[in-house]
């Protein structure tokens, strides 16, 4: 496995790979790795002929400087779990080599960043675009892949594709779960013993709204999910939306929507989580 911190350095080794004719798959990750990256190194390699990915704590993309500092950082953990799972480039910049120069570009979401984490972390969804597009155009991928987990930023993603007229194909990947049913997230390895035994609830309230919802309305679901994950000492639910799956609006009626997905984020004390179901 090849590492690489410099933008120059790694774009020669990717122009040799195109003039080559491979194949590309890209996972951009923040790193502190867990097997839902991995599952997306694995997806890469089965579809591509070489894998690159990156770990880069984009700092644009935090609008709570204390989240940005806390951040998990594990690079040498990361670089090995990558090399086990079949990784062949990563890319791993310095803040100063991708952020030369003041950021001033802006991208405009519409109403799919108005709602849930672009409406409550300011700024955010402008970072990961910036981010992602010049990782895609320092790593040139055929395919890159992005977990369902972030679920308005896969939207997101497919958006900036669209926008920049790029012939990237987005892959969507499932969100893998702890046994308990917690989705896995760099965050959680923030959690003291009892918080991390109460965040399991997020999940297991979001998969019993599969279960109840053909007798409950909209309003009905809203209220048992935040009045379920409000009980528990620890955990505060800061949104939770059912959404149309496609525009990310919030429908309220079960008939307005095909494609439904409930979305939620919650603090645990000092660390949100976010989660999600197709409904
Ligand atoms: P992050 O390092 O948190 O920025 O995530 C990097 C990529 O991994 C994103 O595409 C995430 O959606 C994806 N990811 C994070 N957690 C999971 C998970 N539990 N299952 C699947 N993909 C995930």
């Amino acid at each position: 496995m090849k590492v690489f911190e410099k933008i120059a350095e790694i774009q020669q080794e990717v122009g040799t790979l195109l003039n080559e004719n491979k194949t590309i798959g890209f996972v951009p990750t923040m790193g502190a790795l867990h097997e839902g990256h991995i599952s997306l190194i694995t997806n890469s390699k089965q579809d591509n002929d070489i894998t690159i990915s990156s770990i880069f704590v984009n700092p644009i993309q935090f609008n709570n400087p204390n989240d940005l500092r806390n951040y998990p950082r594990t690079l040498q953990e990361d670089l090995k779990k990558l090399e086990a799972a079949g990784c062949d480039i990563v890319f791993a910049p310095s803040v100063e080599e991708m952020y030369p120069k003041k950021v001033d570009e802006t991208y405009n979401f519409g109403s799919l960043e108005s709602v849930m984490e672009g409406k409550f972390r300011p700024g955010h969804f402008n970072g990961v675009a910036v981010v992602v597009k010049r990782l895609f155009e320092i790593t040139t991928p055929t395919r890159a892949y992005f977990g369902q987990k972030d679920f308005q930023q896969l939207a997101i993603i497919k958006a900036l594709v669209k926008q920049t007229n790029s012939k990237i194909e987005i892959v969507e990947c499932p969100t893998i779960r702890e046994s308990d049913g917690l989705a896995m997230s760099s965050r959680n390895t923030l959690l003291s013993e009892e918080r991390r035994k109460s965040a399991c609830l997020i999940s297991q309230v979001l998969f019993q709204i599969n279960e109840v919802k053909n007798s409950k309305t909209i309003d009905e679901i809203k209220t048992f999910v935040n009045e379920k994950i409000n009980s528990d000492e620890y955990l505060e639910v800061e949104y939770f939306e059912i959404v149309d799956s496609q525009t990310l609006q919030p429908i309220n009626s079960w008939e307005d929507s095909k494609t439904i997905t409930a979305c939620i984020a919650v603090h645990n004390g000092n660390v949100r989580l976010i989660d999600n179901i197709s409904l």
